[in-house]
């Protein structure tokens, strides 16, 4: 290390400080003379890429209340409540038993990890691509996703898009949520059929019987 004498080290100071400062300004140089990019929105639609994590997109439809994405949660800001044990009917790949009486993600917390998404035995609970929510105080960060599945919606969706006239694209991507892309079930692309599930998901139906045979091969496996 080189010493001062103390002027040489009031000296050497001063020209670090101006010399960092030129470093920083010419890169803001550089921007200042860029050609600008400015996206009009929410008049067009932001670009969002593919692994984008924002707000989520919930499957009620496939959600078995296991708990397993609440357990995997680092902050615990996922709460679910349901009247009896579910399970996915293989036939139409929907969930059938007790209601689910609360699914519900508190924002406020949520850091956006997925951890998640990764443990869901039925591929109901993705990383969506809203990335804009408001609101007025601490309480509405609280999404309750199954009074949205009242309202036929799968992902949260801001206060400026529920306006009357919101611009064409919110229009367009909420049908892309519904018909959504990456479902596996065998309700992708039938908007009523969903529709119908995720209303189902609210109210406690049958479970389907186990065939008799079925059920003797189990007993004897278990012997
Ligand atoms: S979202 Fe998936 S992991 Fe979470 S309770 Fe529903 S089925 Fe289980
Ligand atoms: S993204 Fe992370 S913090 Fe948010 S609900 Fe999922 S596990 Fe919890």
């Amino acid at each position: 290390m080189v010493r001062h004498s103390p002027a040489g080290e009031y000296f050497h100071n001063i020209f670090n400080t101006v010399r960092t400062i030129l470093i920083g300004m010419r890169i803001s140089l550089k921007y200042c003379f860029a050609k600008t990019v400015t996206l009009q929105y929410p008049d067009r639609a932001p670009a969002i890429q593919p692994r984008y994590r924002g707000f989520h997109f919930y499957e009620i439809e496939k959600c078995i209340a296991c708990d397993m994405c609440a357990k995997s949660c680092p902050v615990d800001c996922i709460y679910i409540d349901k009247t009896g044990p579910r399970k996915v009917d293989k036939e139409t790949g929907v969930a059938v038993g007790g209601a689910m009486t609360r699914y519900a993600i508190d924002y406020s917390k949520c850091m956006f990890c997925a951890l998640c998404t990764d443990p869901c035995p039925t591929h109901c609970i993705h990383m969506g691509n809203i990335h804009d929510m408001s609101g007025y105080d601490r309480e509405s960060m609280i999404v309750e996703f199954t009074e949205l599945a009242k309202q036929g919606l799968q992902t949260p969706r801001p206060l400026w898009m529920q306006k009357a006239h919101p611009p064409g694209w919110v229009e367009a991507r909420s049908q892309e949520w519904l018909g959504f892309e990456h479902s596996d079930d065998k309700l992708t692309g039938d908007q009523e059929a969903r529709r119908k599930a995720m209303l189902k998901a609210l109210e406690a139906t049958e479970m389907p019987k186990k065939p008799k045979k079925e059920k003797k091969e189990a007993a004897k496996e278990e012997q």
